[in-house]
């Protein structure tokens, strides 16, 4: 027992400790603001205990669309902590399923650990009927304390499966196997016997570690831009007058923003202001020609464009160059 693999567990809010109205209340439970205590949602799975000792961490209690950047840092700050820590053999932090990719992207571009840090959170509230909420618990505990999670970088467990930081994404509102990893697919699974099962091995990336958040309190702005038909240069020059440092623009298709659009993006480049182009399709690589490369435009490679938002955020802190930045997408 007490050879056991110590399991940090940081509960940041969100749908996997909510307490709703009654077991059918699945979807205005938010409105009632309450959460089950960290203990609470422990007691229902005592299995637990055979797989890991939980050492539990306090931290903010909040929905995950109410969260701040400013949140995110001071929760990357704690997970370093913890991470530094050699009684601590990996880390759970549960979350709203809503910004859950954001955060652990974030997590994904400041930690430096071979320690299994995995995020979890879930479809229906802890009270609801059937929720995912202890099986997810319980499954991202188990992840986190097994040997193979080693290594593979910042993980998240949803509906027993497995998913890089990096290229997972919410994709849908309500279903329990909402979190998907878009054209390149989830790395493993936890099988119903209890194996962790992983069938792939992420390839290292530019940007994966290559921050640090001590020090850093808050991040430039940068702001997202969807295209749609017909859209003119108004939301773009708002975000410049705003004061915004970066741009993501969510193109059309493989990156296309409208004419209006790319002439306001790249007179925002002109003026100084980092400009990356993404897709809003939810998948696949977007292409940047050396013309508009040369405009100093940069691509987001295939990272969707929140992700685009904070890997930019944390590039800026270190370079406005955009080859310099095309670095940091695996662009250049
Ligand atoms: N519905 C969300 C969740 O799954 C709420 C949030 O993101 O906090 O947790």
């Amino acid at each position: 027992m007490s050879q056991l693999p110590i399991v940090a567990l940081v509960p940041t809010g969100g749908t996997i400790g909510a307490r709703g109205r009654d077991r059918l209340d699945l979807a205005f439970y938010g409105e009632l603001d309450q959460q089950h205590a960290m203990e609470e949602l422990l007691e229902v799975i005592p299995e637990v205990r055979a797989v890991a000792r939980v050492r539990p961490v306090p931290f903010r209690s909040a929905a995950s669309h109410a969260l701040q950047v400013e949140d995110v840092l001071r929760l990357a700050r704690r997970v370093v902590q913890l991470v530094a820590d050699p009684s601590v053999d990996g880390v759970v932090v549960t979350h709203g399923t809503n910004t859950l990719e954001e955060t652990a992207f974030v997590l994904a571009l400041v930690l430096s650990t071979d320690k299994p840090v995995v995020l979890t959170g879930s479809m229906r509230p802890a009270s609801g009927l059937s929720s995912d909420s202890p099986i997810n618990l319980f499954n991202a505990i188990r992840l986190a304390a097994a040997p193979g999670a080693s290594g593979r970088g910042v993980l998240v467990l949803m509906d027993d499966t497995v998913h890089s930081a990096r290229d997972v994404t919410k994709a849908s509102t309500a279903r329990l196997d909402a979190f998907r990893g878009a054209e390149l697919g989830p790395l493993g699974f936890i099988e119903p016997d209890g194996s962790v099962l992983f069938h792939h091995r992420r390839e290292p990336w530019p940007a994966e570690g290559a921050f640090s958040v001590s020090g850093l309190a808050a991040l430039p702005r940068v702001d997202v831009v969807m295209s749609y038909l017909g859209a003119d240069a108004s939301l773009i020059d708002a975000s410049v007058r705003a004061g915004a440092a970066g741009i993501v623009s969510a193109g059309t298709g493989a990156g296309f923003p409208t004419p209006a659009e790319q002439a306001a993006l790249e007179a925002a480049a002109d003026g100084g202001v980092v400009v990356v182009q993404a897709s809003r399709t939810g998948s696949g690589r977007v292409g940047v020609s050396p013309a508009v490369m040369a405009r100093g435009i940069v691509s987001a490679g295939n990272l969707a464009p929140v992700k685009a938002r904070l890997l930019l955020m944390l590039v800026l802190t270190r370079t406005h160059d955009p080859r310099r930045v095309a670095e940091y997408f695996g662009c250049a």
